[in-house]
C-alpha cells in the first residue's frame, strides 16, 4: 500500500565543484528507485558531451527572461555569468504522479525553493576538505583561469550556508555519498508527518 500520494521534492545542493552532478548521475544508476530529475533550463554554453533535453536545456538569455517574467520557474540563479532555473510545471506533473523529484540546484536557488515547498528534502554536500574542493574545480579543465578563481570565491562563501539544510551529505567516495542521498530519501518517505493522515483514513474506513 501507498502510503504518499504526492512525492518528495528533494533538492540536492552545495558548494561549486563539490560533485554534485557525479552524486546525482550515481544516484540515478541505483537500482530500484522512483527519481525523477528535474532537467533545468540554461543560458551556459553546452559542454562537448551535453544534450540538450538530458542535461540541460540550452536556451538564449532572451528566451530565459520571458519565461521568468511569465512566472515558468520555481527558482532561479545566477551563476558565474550565466542564468539557471527549475521548469515549475515539470516538478508538480511529477510530484502528482508520486514520483521523487530530484532538483540538482547552487545554493541561492536551493533557498527559493525552500521558502517556495518549505517540505521538501534540503540536501547539502559537501568536501572531504577545502583542498580536495579547490583540487576539483581546476582538474575541471573546462574554464579559464578567471572563471575557476570565481568559483573558488564563490564556494568559499557558499560554505557557511550549510545550517539552512536537513542533512548534510561527505563526498568522500562518489558511491557512498550516493548511498547516503538514496538512504536519505526512503526515511523521509516513512516520516510519520507525511504519510499519517492517509494511514488513519485508511484505518478508519476498515
Ligand atoms: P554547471 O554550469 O557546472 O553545469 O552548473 C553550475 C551550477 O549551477 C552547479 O552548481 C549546478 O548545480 C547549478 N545548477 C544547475 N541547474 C540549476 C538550476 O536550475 N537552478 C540553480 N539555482 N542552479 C542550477
Amino acid at each position: 500500500m501507498k502510503l504518499n500520494d504526492r512525492g518528495l521534492l528533494v533538492v540536492i545542493s552545495g558548494p561549486s565543484g563539490v560533485g554534485k552532478g557525479t552524486i546525482r548521475r550515481a544516484l540515478f544508476n541505483m537500482p530500484k528507485h522512483n527519481l525523477v530529475y528535474s532537467v533545468s533550463m540554461t543560458t551556459r554554453a553546452k559542454r562537448p558531451g551535453e544534450v540538450d533535453g538530458v542535461d540541460y536545456f540550452f536556451v538564449s538569455k532572451e528566451e530565459f527572461m520571458k519565461r521568468k517574467e511569465e512566472g515558468q520557474f520555481l527558482e532561479t540563479a545566477e551563476f558565474v555569468g550565466n542564468y539557471y532555473g527549475t521548469p515549475l510545471d515539470k516538478v508538480n506533473e511529477q510530484l502528482d504522479l508520486g514520483n521523487e523529484v530530484v532538483l540538482e540546484i547552487e545554493v541561492e536557488g536551493a533557498q527559493q525553493v525552500k521558502e517556495k515547498m518549505p517540505d521538501c528534502v534540503m540536501i547539502f554536500v559537501v568536501p572531504p576538505g577545502k583542498q580536495a574542493l579547490y583540487e576539483r574545480l581546476r582538474r575541471r579543465g573546462t574554464e579559464s583561469e578567471e572563471i575557476i578563481r570565481a568559483r573558488i570565491e564563490k564556494a568559499n562563501r557558499e560554505f557557511q550556508l550549510a545550517h539552512l539544510y536537513d542533512y548534510i551529505v561527505v563526498n568522500d567516495e562518489v558511491h557512498n555519498a550516493a548511498d547516503r542521498i538514496m538512504a536519505i530519501i526512503r526515511a523521509e518517505h516513512a516520516k510519520t508527518e507525511r504519510s499519517i493522515h492517509k494511514y488513519m483514513k485508511m484505518i478508519e474506513e476498515n
